[in-house]
């Protein structure tokens, strides 16, 4: 099983190397080789995403991916910017499915900003769709005004386009993740989010996804505006099961997710193609504030790297051994900065992944 390790920048380069420990001791014959990506690739070679970086993703079964960016490469032309490498691996290898799971940890209930009874027990997927919406449609620019006289951008405008092959496969996978969690005593219920009512692209979204759905009847299906789900994700996160949505409205509600957990340092992330060769990474950025302290939390990379087992490596044993040795390691209290709180242990970085290996 070939790995592609790409650290990236930040505290990237930390929380990866913690999941490499824990991935080295469950026995199975793991192929791991590490390149260069993002800002650190920048440096070395003057490119976010080198060749052989893409020919190492592409060659591999799965990658494991830390995070990128920085904020001293803000003025860089937006090509040659890290968080561009990401776009690059994901267009490249055809990476259309990104998974966030929402999980609340029964240790970590109190680190939620939410009350505890909304979210104890809180177990919900988001899909989102990642190649298409207005994060690729053509025509985009941004126009100069012509008469000469206040030369300068007058105007800037981005096109929303999905194609009906687009919505079909990523319906599938969420009914399929629906049916999936069914079976695992989950309620098995996909909501597609839309913005039906104002926009012509998620009426057609919603039409799709309706007609996908008659193949699966064992799973129910229902409907509600983005602006809802901002809303209900706060109000009543529990009455989700699996959410389903595109790319722009993914981007933004499953960062939203994420926070209802307490942390993101906590949440991990999966990006799959057609064939369920996937990349893994934690759902937080490099995080340059606290880079190169030893606080960051890998514990995000480290269920990243679980999923990554699960969905392209087709070790589900391994990957629950994973998240039950995660689970004792809250339980006895070790907690790194962002999930502290009185009365539990605080733990740097690789001590976190230490107590793993150790649970392990
Ligand atoms: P961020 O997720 O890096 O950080 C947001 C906040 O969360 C910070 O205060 C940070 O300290 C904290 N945080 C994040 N991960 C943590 C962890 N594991 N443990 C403890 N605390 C953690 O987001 P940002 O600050 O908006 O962005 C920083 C850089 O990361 C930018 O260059 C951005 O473009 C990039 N970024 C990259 C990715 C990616 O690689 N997939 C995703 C998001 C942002």
């Amino acid at each position: 099983m070939k790995i592609a390790v790409l650290p990236g920048d930040g505290i990237g380069t930390e929380i990866v190397a913690e999941a490499v420990k824990v991935l080295n001791v469950l026995g199975l014959p793991l192929e791991m080789e590490t390149a260069l990506v993002g800002g650190a690739a920048y440096e070395a070679h003057g490119h976010p995403l080198p060749e052989s970086t893409l020919k190492l993703a592409k060659d591999a079964d799965a990658i494991l991916f830390g995070a990128v960016g920085d904020w001293k490469y803000d003025k860089l032309d937006r090509p040659l910017r890290p968080e561009q490498a990401i776009l690059g691996l994901r267009k490249n290898l055809g990476l259309f499915a990104n998974f966030r799971p929402a999980i609340c940890y029964e240790q970590l209930v109190g680190a939620s900003s939410l009350k505890p009874e909304l979210i104890s027990g809180l177990d919900i997927l988001i899909i989102r769709e990642l190649t298409g919406d207005i994060y690729f449609g053509q025509p985009r620019g941004r126009r100069i005004a012509s008469d000469g006289h206040f030369p300068g951008v007058e105007e800037a405008f981005d096109t929303m386009r999905y194609s009906k092959p687009e919505i079909e496969r990523i319906a599938h996978v969420a009914f399929q993740a629906a049916r999936k969690r069914k079976a695992m005593g989950k309620e098995g219920r996909v909501t597609s989010v839309d913005k039906a009512n104002v926009l012509e692209t998620f009426q057609f979204w919603k039409d799709v996804v309706t007609e996908v759905g008659q193949q699966y009847p064992d799973v129910a299906l229902d409907h509600m505006y983005v602006d809802n789900a901002a809303m209900q994700l706060v109000k009543e996160p529990k009455r989700f099961d699996v959410v389903v949505t595109g790319n722009m409205f993914g981007d933004i509600l499953s960062d939203e997710a994420s926070m209802l957990t307490g942390s993101i340092g906590m949440l991990p992330s999966a990006s799959l193609n057609a064939n369920n060769q996937g990349l893994y990474e934690p759902s937080h950025g490099s995080a340059p504030d606290i880079a190169g302290k030893g606080i960051a939390n890998p514990l995000a990379t480290i269920l990243s790297a679980a999923m990554m087992l699960r969905f392209s490596l087709n070790q589900e044993e391994a990957a629950q051994r994973i998240e039950a040795a995660v689970q004792k390691v809250l339980a006895q209290g070790l907690r790194t900065a962002d999930i502290y709180s009185e009365g539990t242990t605080r733990a740097s970085t690789c001590e976190m992944g230490d107590a793993v290996v150790k649970a392990l």
